[in-house]
């Protein structure tokens, strides 16, 4: 398992057990929406607010520990990670990471170094398509 409390150290923000538990929900799910992350983290800190969980989103977000994956309707956020492109599944909103290696030249990180890049495919995923 990742260090989660290092990426706080190597910030400049506090280390909070709030913030270390949405590090931990973010690891665990890989990809979750503010929703998603007060679901599980109120049930650790009954008193904590959704507008306390979108400014420490935010704070994470502003230190690059986490992205934003901007979908269609809602954003969801993942720990940050190499650059990497998503599949989604237009019907569960199911989502996947896939290597850009996968889908195209490996070079994109000398052509384009330091950029943000982002890629999303849509499509039905394999449990929706079984239905
Ligand atoms: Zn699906
Ligand atoms: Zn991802």
């Amino acid at each position: 398992m990742k260090n989660l409390k290092s990426l706080l150290e190597e910030s400049n923000l506090k280390i909070t057990p709030q913030r270390l538990a949405i590090l931990k929900e973010l690891d665990n799910k890989g990809h979750a929406s503010i929703e998603e992350i007060y679901e599980t983290i109120k049930e650790m800190f009954p008193s904590i607010s959704l507008a306390t969980i979108y400014k420490n989103i935010n704070s994470l977000k502003d230190e690059g520990i986490i992205s934003e994956i901007c979908l269609h309707q809602k954003p969801k956020y993942e720990l940050q990670k190499e650059p990497h492109a998503h599949f989604i599944c237009q019907k569960c909103g199911y989502v996947e990471d896939v290597p850009f290696s996968e889908i195209m030249d490996k070079n994109i990180e000398k052509k384009y170094p330091n950029s943000q890049k982002e890629l999303y495919i849509y499509g039905i995923c394999a449990k929706c398509k079984e239905k």
